[in-house]
């Protein structure tokens, strides 16, 4: 598969497809129209929809798979345990800064000082019942295997594949055989995966086009404030803190770094999805990167159920926002509170669209601040969640490259572009 030509193919899928949503939305063709009836939400919708579950289909056995295969090829070389604190220590730390560089900026620049919440119109803002830091932490831990892959629990299956694959180098020749079966298995998804990549663009395309013309842009106009500010911290934290993890850390220039990453972005751009762009972005951080699978296949998973830097910084923003729009201050022990809150959310948020406005509003809670505020910014959420999911998986593949770089489990030709990392080489026991 040519990366380069598909990246470019995907990019302008992109373009097209938010272009015709625009145009249709100005527009604004009556519902039975038979251009929107037929093609827009009808053949457009279906492609889109179907190129979304296509992705979902491949998340769990693709985690499970691969995930086995380099836990089995790391618990040799007993670096597990350091690679997981690595890892898990970077995504808080990532997140911290995150929500600290939101609030900082907003502020700085006070998004919500002097907004007219009559013109807003008031959605009804109905929060849902979160579940207690208790719960979240036996929530990690499995019953029945089958169970987590069926309701998709991330953090279940990455436990369970954790512990299949520490087993398998412990049980001799039925160990070995296993193995080898995983890597097979291995091959054949990431093949399924290459072959949804193809028809990316036109997925792409699809869901651009239907979503945009969808979109409350007039909305923007009245959120303008809050909007930009979400949008400049979250190019602040994309360039300055990934930038200069990539660049210290790792010694690898951002650029080319972003360059590799661009697919991913795509993806996460177009469905809003850290959970459904994992196979994208698991593919991308191996292949185009060159992060070995033993770290890919557990930084990445697990990237995308607990590391949500775009999202913290949403939320930094509207905390602010809200809090200014109500005239409540909430003074430094709030803020500090806020930090907290939001690097401990979004470990138990999932990665799927929309969910970042539900874990704001346990935030708010926190700090006493009135949850009904997230209504006024529901009306510009839906597209800086595309932005901010793009941010989140660059997070993942910047901390997958920076644990990889620091364990020796990086191929510098790959991310040059003198090579592809070869099926075998995938999986062969690290020499750490
Ligand atoms: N859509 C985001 C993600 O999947 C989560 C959110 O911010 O709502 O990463």
């Amino acid at each position: 598969m040519d990366t380069g030509k598909l990246t470019r193919n995907i990019l302008i899928g992109m373009i097209a497809g938010g272009a015709l949503g625009v145009m249709l939305h100005m527009l604004a063709l009556p519902e039975e129209n038979v251009f929107r009836a037929v093609v827009v939400d009808g053949l457009f919708d279906i492609v889109g929809k179907v190129f979304i579950v296509s992705l979902k289909l491949l998340v769990v056995p693709l985690v499970f798979v691969s995930l086995v295969c380099g836990a089995s090829n790391l618990s040799t070389s007993a670096g597990m345990g350091r690679i997981a604190s690595k890892t898990i220590g970077l995504y808080l730390v990532t997140t911290a800064i995150a929500i600290s560089l939101a609030l900082s900026v907003a502020v700085l620049v006070s998004p919500g000082e002097g907004f007219d919440m009559g013109a807003e119109e008031t959605v009804e803002f109905v929060p849902k019942a979160q579940p207690s830091l208790k719960d979240t932490i036996l929530n990690i831990f499995p019953s029945n295997p089958f169970k987590a892959m069926v309701e998709a629990n991330m953090l279940q299956v990455i436990v369970f594949a954790l512990l299949v694959g520490v087993a398998l180098t412990r049980c001799g020749q039925a160990g070995e055989r296993t193995q080898k079966m995983f890597m097979d298995w291995n091959e054949v998804i990431m093949q399924m995966v290459i072959m949804l990549m193809k028809v990316a663009p036109y997925g792409v395309f699809c869901l651009l086009a239907v979503l945009f013309s969808k979109l409350g842009w007039e909305k923007i106009a009245h959120l303008g404030y809050y909007f930009v500010t979400v949008t400049v911290v979250l190019v602040l934290h994309l360039m300055l803190t990934y930038g200069l993890l990539i660049r210290l850390l790792a010694g690898l220039s951002p650029v080319q770094f972003i360059q590799r990453m661009l697919p991913v972005l795509a993806y996460a751009f177009s469905t809003s999805s850290s959970n459904a762009t994992m196979p994208v972005t698991l593919e991308t951080v191996r292949d185009r990167v060159g992060v070995k699978n033993e770290v890919a296949s557990f930084t990445v998973p697990l990237g995308a159920t607990i590391n949500m830097d775009g999202t913290a910084i949403m939320q930094g923003v509207a905390t602010v926002f809200i809090a200014q729009v109500y005239g409540i201050d909430i003074g430094m022990t709030g803020y500090l509170m806020v930090v907290l809150a939001a690097t401990l959310a979004s470990i138990g948020t999932a990665g799927v669209p929309g969910v970042g406005t539900i874990t704001l509003a346990l935030i708010l809670e926190q700090v006493g601040l009135p949850v009904e505020g997230i209504a006024l910014i529901l009306g510009v959420d839906r597209l800086l969640d595309m932005m901010r999911t793009a941010v989140n998986v660059t997070g993942d593949g910047t901390v997958s490259t920076v644990v990889a770089r620091s364990e020796g489990q990086f191929d510098r030709s790959i991310f040059d572009g003198e090579s592809r990392q070869a099926p075998s080489a995938r999986e062969e026991p690290s020499a750490v």
